[in-house]
Parts: structure tokens; C-alpha cells; sequence
């Protein structure tokens, strides 16, 4: 058997390097999915990593070609859907014609079936929380139908070859997940550094301008108030309200700064969940309802977390907003709330649901950039606040959208037993 670890070692190398050059030009992510270039680059990428496999195969006896080409087969099509992985197996298959021999179709046949089992399984993978678990089971799903088809056709190489072959080509299958899933979560920790980076230079600009800002405001404010109680001219009672108005949003806008520049304001108190929720949405209902939008609150249990009551309202506040706002007025809409434990101990989860417009991946990309908005009055903070907010109360904030049919916000935040 000592023969056999030089070309596995060599096909296990390959498909390891590639993996960790492909992450190096797109950075694997959930968030940010692959539009049909990086899909067609992905395709190529794991095409050539399967090519070189199929170069240095791990055994040839006859005509029989045994090789690690279906894991890149398996890998992309599993996380990168059946565009990429078309693209892999067909090359595989081009390329496995071209080595013939006795069995070519049994060997184009088996790659084939791991792009199928690909295809099969991939919803579930992608839906699973433990997907190294997820992959042994879709691996093992192709083994009985690979072996079955070895055995039905060539079984002339001795058990123990194929024993240490698909033991190397499961752990090398698995690792490669749990490599993946590894660098997603890395990539995702040097994505939210930057963000807060960015978010904590805001805040300083914020803090140095708003104050300055504030205070001549204020007087202007009194001053037309002043004026415009006694006045004859009717071009000032006509644009007083406007001029206040505006000074007012502008107030709004300053305030909204001046939490940015302030996240670390906490005046910590144990918040009961349900009635920060209710407090919030009975604030909101009158808007809501002034757009032709109806408020949901469904509450599953009772939950505490010790924060910043003022916070914690508007985070959510800032939330149930933006999706009421998404709301088209003519048609109408809801938003529904649904708290209730997560499945993780000892967290809330609290879902936003509104049927409004929606966001492409473009847009949910900029979600929560500084002053991004799609609104003619909106000011692109709301959501940075939300995002920084709900950070610092060492929660999660997670978006999912399509265009035309809505929005999904999933806030979850860390409980504590009631005091
Ligand atoms: P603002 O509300 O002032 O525009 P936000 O940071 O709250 O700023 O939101 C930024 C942008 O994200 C919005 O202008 C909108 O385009 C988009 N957005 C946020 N929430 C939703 C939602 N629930 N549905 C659709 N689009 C949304
Ligand atoms: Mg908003």
C-alpha cells in the first residue's frame, strides 16, 4: 500500500492549493453570492484542480483511471450550484474521453453521479448547520451507488486498494468542508472589522460636527418660532412650518450621528423583550398605518436581556421602519414580528418580515454602509446603527432579501434569566 501514498498525497495537495488560491482571489462568503463570472472563474477553477487530479492519478490498473477528480465535482457543485459544476463535469468528461480505455463510460458515468449527488443534496447543505456532517452523509449516498457500480463492472483490484481509496477520498472530501467552512467564517471576521473600522471613523467625524451643528440650530429654531407668532407678512406663515420642518429633520439627522458617535452610552438595566417590542411597534403603528402597512407582534415565551433599554428600541424601531417604508402605499403591506427562543441556548431570535420592494444582492451588499439610501429623504444611517447597536449587545443581525416579494431581518441577542 506504501505505493499509493505518493499519488494520493499529490491529488490531495492539488485539490488543497487550488481550494486556497480560489479563496485568495474570491474570498469565500455566505453573504456576498457569486454573480455568473465568478460562478464561470469558480467552474474553471475546480476544472482544472479535477484535471490535474485526473494527471496524476492515484491508480491506474488496465484501463481503470482511480483519481480525486469528483471532489472538486462534489465541492462545487455543492456550494457553488449546478452553473459551476456543469462546468467541471463537462470538462471532466471531455477530458476522461480523451484518456479512454476499456471502461471510459464507467469513469465519465461516476463523474456524472457526483455531479448529480451534487445537485441532490445541495439545498439540504447548504440549509444544515453541521455541514461536515451533511457531507458524510451525501458522500456516503454516493459511495453505495459508486461501489455498486465498481463492483458490477471492474472488481478486480483487492479490497484493501479500495479500502484506503475511499477513506482518503472521504477524509479529504470532509477536511476540504471544514476548510471552507473555516475561511467563511475568517472572511466574514476580517469583513466586519473593516465595517466597524469604518463605522468608528464615522463616529468620530459625527461627534466633532454634530455639537457644533446643534446649538446654532436650536437658536434659529426659537428665533423663526419667535418671529413667525406675530408676523403680517404672509410668505413667512406660509414657509415658517416648512423652514421648521427642515430644521427639524436636520435635528433628526444630527441625533441619528450622535449615536453613532455614542454606542458606548449603556446604561445597563435587565429589559424585558416582549415589552421593548410592543413599546416599539405601538410607536410605529401610526406611520405604519398612515402607509397602508399593518403590524404583526407575535410573541412566543418571555425573555430578558440586560442592555440599553433606549438601544435596544431603536435598533428595532430603526428595523420595523425600513420595512415599513419598503411597504409600496398603494398596494399596501404588512410587517410581522415574530420573537421567540433561537435554537441556540440561552439567545432570542426575533424575525422582521415585510413584503415590500426588496433589495438585489447589490443593494443588501451596501445595506449598512454610511449614508447608503435608496430613500429621497432617507438619511443611510438607520441601518449602520441597527448593525452597531445590535453589536454591542453582542447580538446578531442577519438580512435576506429578493426584489419585489421582501424582506427578512433575523436579530438574535443573548438572554439572561430574569432578575
Ligand atoms: P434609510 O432608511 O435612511 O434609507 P437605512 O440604513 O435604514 O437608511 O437603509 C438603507 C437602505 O437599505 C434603504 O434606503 C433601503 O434601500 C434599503 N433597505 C433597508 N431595509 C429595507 C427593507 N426592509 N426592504 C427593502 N429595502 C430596505
Ligand atoms: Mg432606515
Amino acid at each position: 500500500m506504501i505505493y499509493l501514498i505518493k499519488p494520493l498525497i499529490v491529488n490531495i495537495t492539488i485539490i488543497f492549493s487550488l481550494m486556497f488560491n480560489a479563496n485568495l482571489f474570491f474570498p469565500f462568503s455566505k453573504r456576498k453570492p457569486l454573480n455568473f463570472n465568478k460562478k464561470t472563474i469558480l467552474g474553471l477553477f475546480s476544472a482544472f484542480s479535477a484535471t490535474l487530479c485526473m494527471l496524476y492519478p492515484i491508480e491506474t490498473l488496465e484501463d481503470t483511471n482511480f483519481d480525486f477528480r469528483m471532489i472538486p465535482i462534489l465541492i462545487v457543485t455543492l456550494y457553488g450550484g449546478w452553473y459551476p459544476g456543469l462546468i467541471c463535469t463537462a470538462i471532466v468528461v471531455m477530458l476522461r474521453y480523451l484518456i479512454g480505455g476499456e471502461y471510459v463510460y464507467i469513469g465519465i458515468a461516476v463523474s456524472i453521479l457526483a455531479f448529480g449527488v451534487g445537485i441532490m443534496f445541495r439545498s439540504g447543505f447548504l440549509g444544515s448547520k453541521n455541514k461536515v456532517l451533511y457531507g458524510v452523509f451525501a458522500i456516503s449516498f454516493y459511495y453505495l451507488v459508486y461501489i455498486f457500480i465498481l463492483f458490477s463492472t471492474v472488481s478486480f483490484l483487492d479490497i484493501s486498494f479500495y479500502f484506503v481509496y475511499f477513506l482518503a477520498f472521504g477524509l479529504s472530501f470532509t477536511a476540504l468542508i471544514y476548510t471552507i467552512e473555516k475561511l467563511i467564517i475568517a472572511n466574514q471576521q476580517f469583513d466586519e472589522t473593516l465595517y466597524l473600522d469604518k463605522l468608528s471613523t464615522v463616529s468620530q467625524m459625527a461627534a466633532a460636527f454634530a455639537h457644533e451643528i446643534r446649538n446654532p440650530i436650536t437658536t434659529v429654531r426659537g428665533f423663526i418660532q419667535f418671529i413667525n407668532s406675530d408676523t403680517k407678512d404672509e410668505n413667512l406663515k406660509q414657509f415658517a412650518p416648512l423652514i421648521l420642518d427642515e430644521l427639524d429633520r436636520t435635528n433628526k439627522i444630527i441625533t441619528n450621528y450622535l449615536t453613532v458617535a455614542r454606542p458606548t452610552n449603556f446604561t445597563l438595566t435587565y429589559i424585558d423583550v416582549n415589552k421593548a417590542l410592543q413599546d416599539s411597534v405601538e410607536l410605529l403603528r401610526p406611520f405604519g398605518s398612515y402607509r397602508n402597512v399593518s403590524i404583526d407582534l407575535k410573541l412566543e415565551g418571555e425573555h430578558y436581556i440586560y442592555s440599553d433599554e433606549q438601544h435596544l428600541k431603536q435598533a428595532l424601531m430603526n428595523i420595523i421602519k425600513n420595512g415599513i417604508e419598503a411597504v409600496e402605499e398603494e398596494q399596501g403591506g404588512y410587517v410581522r414580528i415574530l420573537k421567540k427562543p433561537a435554537d441556540e441556548k440561552g439567545q432570542v431570535e426575533i424575525t422582521f418580515i415585510d413584503n415590500g420592494i426588496g433589495m438585489n444582492e447589490e443593494q443588501l451588499g451596501k445595506l449598512g454602509l454610511p449614508y447608503y439610501t435608496t430613500k429621497t429623504k432617507g438619511t443611510g444611517l438607520g441601518s449602520m446603527i441597527t448593525n452597531r447597536l445590535i453589536h454591542e449587545m453582542k447580538g446578531k443581525i442577519h438580512y435576506e432579501s429578493k426584489v419585489h416579494s421582501g424582506t427578512t431581518v433575523t436579530v438574535l441577542l443573548p438572554t439572561v434569566r430574569k432578575k
